[in-house]
């Protein structure tokens, strides 16, 4: 447990949530902030604070959860957007793992995962080619 970790007092049952389901290394609750009705939050029960740093065991946990819980938060508005901010620059707030399910409909006001970058960048073939040795395994 993390002292200053408000999702880690919420497994120790520190500070209140609506806890909807828990596994052996994970738990969902309502996001208390929501940002469409039926904002639900998958974290490990383990102080994490990026994907890879769970074990196999718990990320495999975690991910099953997430399975679980998405085709209850889909029935609520027929599509669910599935984020995870994987580091503070990513935009992570609290620092300890979590996946966020939010429900989406055609007419909200969230776009593609393109409109949230201003970006216009292209890669050269080279510059392809070299992130391509980079991350291929
Ligand atoms: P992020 O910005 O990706 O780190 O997301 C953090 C999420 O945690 C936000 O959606 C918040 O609304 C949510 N959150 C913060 N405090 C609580 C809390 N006490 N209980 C439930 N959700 C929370
Ligand atoms: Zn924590």
């Amino acid at each position: 447990m993390a002292i200053d970790c408000i999702f880690c007092k919420i497994i120790s049952g520190d500070i209140p949530a609506k806890i909807l389901s828990e596994t052996t290394h994970s738990i969902s609750f309502l996001d208390a902030f929501p940002l469409a009705k039926g904002h639900v939050l998958v974290i490990p029960k383990n102080h994490r604070q990026k994907i890879q740093d769970m074990s196999k065991e718990e990320n495999a946990d975690l991910f099953s959860l997430v399975h679980t819980m998405l085709s209850k938060v889909d029935s609520i508005a027929g599509a669910t957007l599935m984020a995870v901010h994987n580091g503070k620059d990513a935009g992570q707030e609290v620092p300890h793992v979590h996946v966020h399910l939010v429900p989406r409909s055609a007419d909200d006001s969230a776009g593609a995962i393109h409109s949230m970058f201003d970006s216009d960048l292209t890669l050269s073939a080279s510059e392809l080619n070299e992130l391509y040795d980079e991350l291929k395994i």
